[in-house]
């Protein structure tokens, strides 16, 4: 691990300052994801800000009904909450669907939604990687895929985004709020925080250097019957090959986002709007554009697959 400096930020306006003023700084929330990638020399960041300590860990009632979950609220404490149990529920699974306990009690919202992919040649320091190394090449073309992403990737990075908690956070069209290091703050549609690799895979979401995500908002309950359902290789401790996010409604309109097949949590609104008719005509749309690996092509059935046993639950 590289050497790096420490503080502990007091305010809000002060972490999003030092962060946008200090060459190679970064914010540590839980570290579970950072602190790996910096022993690796992943990441190598000059400076830490921690962000632990800025009161952000609370779950409030917003004045249109729905909840502002603060970005240091734990996972643990997200999934256990009672308002998210009985609205959110999808979220809540999703969530409990994650990692371990151990990890769950120290990982954050704000952390798990920049947690960064779980390639292979990502962590392998030895293999080019464009994400890692701009420029370097992708080792996961052409080399071991099936775990990778199927729809939104290109010539340059095929890595798909690992958090299950982004998935349930898109179908129920959360807002994320965040504080400019100028002190201005904005709130961002999820579908709008991750970027597609594009040729520039490092630049993994469209926060500016120093912008520090404050809360998550979601909007009021919408109701129907919540559904997460996460296919892995292990029955636990193992990120997402297909996981569909679904609330169902009694007639059998709802919404669906995907996770494990893409570099951001997937969703197509027009796409959805055909759920009463079955999960085929749904995923066709979904994964129109999907590019698969030899190796990971049959995504394309589970996800399939996986909307099918959803759409049947949720029908009893
Ligand atoms: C063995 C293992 C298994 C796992 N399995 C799963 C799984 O199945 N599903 C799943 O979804 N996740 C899984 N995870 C990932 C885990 O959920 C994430 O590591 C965790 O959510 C990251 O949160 P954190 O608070 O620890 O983030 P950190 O490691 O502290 O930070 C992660 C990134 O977010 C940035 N950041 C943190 N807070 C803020 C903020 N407020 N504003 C702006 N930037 C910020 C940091 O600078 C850093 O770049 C697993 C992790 C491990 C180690
Ligand atoms: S898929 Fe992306 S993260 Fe994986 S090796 Fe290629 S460039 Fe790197």
């Amino acid at each position: 691990m590289r050497a790096f400096s420490y503080e502990r930020a007091s305010t809000i306006e002060a972490a999003a300052k030092a962060a946008a003023g200090t060459d190679g700084a970064k914010f540590i929330a839980g570290g579970t994801n950072l602190l790996d990638l910096m022993k690796l020399e992943i990441e190598t960041p000059t400076h830490l800000i921690d962000v632990n300590r800025l009161g952000l860990d609370r779950i409030e009632p917003t004045p249109d009904g729905g909840l502002r979950i603060g970005a240091l609220v734990r996972n643990t404490d997200l999934a256990a909450d009672g308002r998210i149990r009985r609205d959110y529920a999808l979220l809540a699974r999703a969530l409990l669907a994650g990692a371990s306990g151990q990890l769950r009690n120290r990982a954050t919202t704000a952390g798990n939604l920049l947690q960064r992919t779980r390639c292979p040649y990502f962590y392998d320091t030895n293999q080019p990687c464009n994400k890692r190394q701009p420029g370097s090449g992708c080792a996961a073309l052409g080399g071991f895929s099936r775990q990778l992403a199927v729809v939104g990737v290109s010539d340059a990075c095929i890595a798909n985004h690992p958090s299950d908690m982004a998935v349930a956070m898109r179908a129920l069209d959360a807002i994320v709020e965040t504080v400019r290091s100028d002190g201005t703050t904005r709130s961002i549609p999820i579908a709008d925080l991750h970027r597609l690799p594009g040729d520039t895979p490092h630049i993994e979401h469209v926060l500016e250097r120093g912008e520090l995500i404050t809360a998550v908002v979601l909007p009021k309950p919408v109701g129907g019957k919540h559904i997460y359902r996460k296919v892995r290789d292990r029955a636990s401790y193992a990120f997402a090959l297909v996981s569909i996010a679904a609330v169902v409604m009694q007639d059998g309109t709802g919404r669906v986002a995907a996770g494990g097949i893409a570099p951001k949590p997937w969703r197509d609104e027009a796409a959805e709007r055909g759920l009463p008719n079955g999960a085929k005509a749904v995923t066709a749309k979904l994964l129109a554009n999907a590019h698969p690996t030899e190796q990971n092509a049959f995504k394309l059935a589970l996800v399939e697959r996986t909307l099918s046993a959803v759409l049947a639950e949720a029908r009893g």
